[in-house]
């Protein structure tokens, strides 16, 4: 039966076996889908021996989607312009590298029915996530495309890979006199308790809000969100569950029902 493994550390909290177990019997593919702990330092060596083994695919999570970047024989538009990678498929001789954050994220704003074309886009967080998903979002023609983050040093080298000034770098504080249509949070302060220096003044009712975390409570970041007003929040389970389908499509040319397994995990909670 084809072998594919989700790697990281740590790992234990990954809810990707039981995504591609649940995408599994939906679909009626055979497959065996487990979690690896890699140690730093073991990520290049542990691949050539999955690749050894004949294992069909690897998801790829923190803080290993740059070294997957640079171990791939070749990329995908997505995955060269991010320069990370979350998903290997291995066939035969070669590992080709994918990067499906963004179009999870994009796909799970449109069934939300959060519309990007032509609205102003704000991204909290210049990390390994928002990386991932900028050139899904730019294919849908925002109008505006923002990014804010702690250090300008990040978010100006995502936007260094883009044509000039398509995409505008901030600090938080430069946010105080801006207007948006959608944030979206794409750090992780709130896993670490800490909580982010946006302004309550940039959203309003209307704005709608995002957080790649997720949880069985409204995150910290949604919950400042509904605090300072808005009325559309959105957590990250759907964005998790439907980079997963992207992997899974990209392995097995077999599209999952992403809202079926978000209702599962959901009810799980
Ligand atoms: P990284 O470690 O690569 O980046 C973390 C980001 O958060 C950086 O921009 C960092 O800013 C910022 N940050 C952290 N703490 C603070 C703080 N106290 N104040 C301001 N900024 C802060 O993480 P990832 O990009 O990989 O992941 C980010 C989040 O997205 C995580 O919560 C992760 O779980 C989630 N995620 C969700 C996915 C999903 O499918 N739902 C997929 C991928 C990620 P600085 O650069 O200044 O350090």
């Amino acid at each position: 039966m084809d072998q594919y493994f989700v790697v990281g550390n740590p790992i234990k909290q990954s809810k990707s076996p039981t995504i591609h177990q649940l995408f599994a019997q939906q679909t009626k593919q055979q497959l065996n889908y487990d979690k690896h702990l890699i140690e730093q330092g073991d990520f290049y060596q542990t691949i050539m021996q999955f690749k050894n083994d004949n294992i069909k695919g690897v998801n790829v999570t923190a803080p290993f989607k740059e070294e997957a970047f640079e171990l791939c024989d070749e990329l995908s538009e997505f995955a060269a312009k991010a320069g990370a990678v979350n998903t290997l498929i291995i066939d035969g001789d070669k590992i080709k590298g994918d990067n499906t954050d963004g179009v999870g994220l994009v796909n799970d704003l449109l069934n939300n029915q959060v519309p990007l074309k032509g609205k102003r886009i704000l991204i909290l967080g210049a990390g390994g996530a928002a990386k991932g998903v900028v050139a899904p979002i730019l294919e849908h023609q925002p109008s505006q495309l923002i990014i804010a983050n702690r250090t300008l040093k990040r978010a100006q080298d995502i936007a260094s890979q883009y044509p000039d000034n398509i995409i505008n770098v901030v600090t938080f504080d430069q946010l105080e006199d801006m207007s948006v249509d959608v944030v979206i949070n794409a750090t992780s302060a709130g896993l670490n308790g800490q909580s982010l220096p946006v302004p309550a003044s940039i959203i309003t009712t209307s704005v709608i809000c995002y957080d790649m975390t997720y949880g069985k409570e409204l995150t910290p970041f949604l919950n400042f969100a509904k605090q300072a007003g808005s009325e559309n929040l959105i957590d990250g389970l759907g964005m998790l569950v439907g980079q997963a389908a992207q992997s899974f499509y990209l392995w097995r040319g077999v599209m999952p029902n992403v809202n079926q397994v978000v209702a599962t995990l959901r009810a799980q909670m």
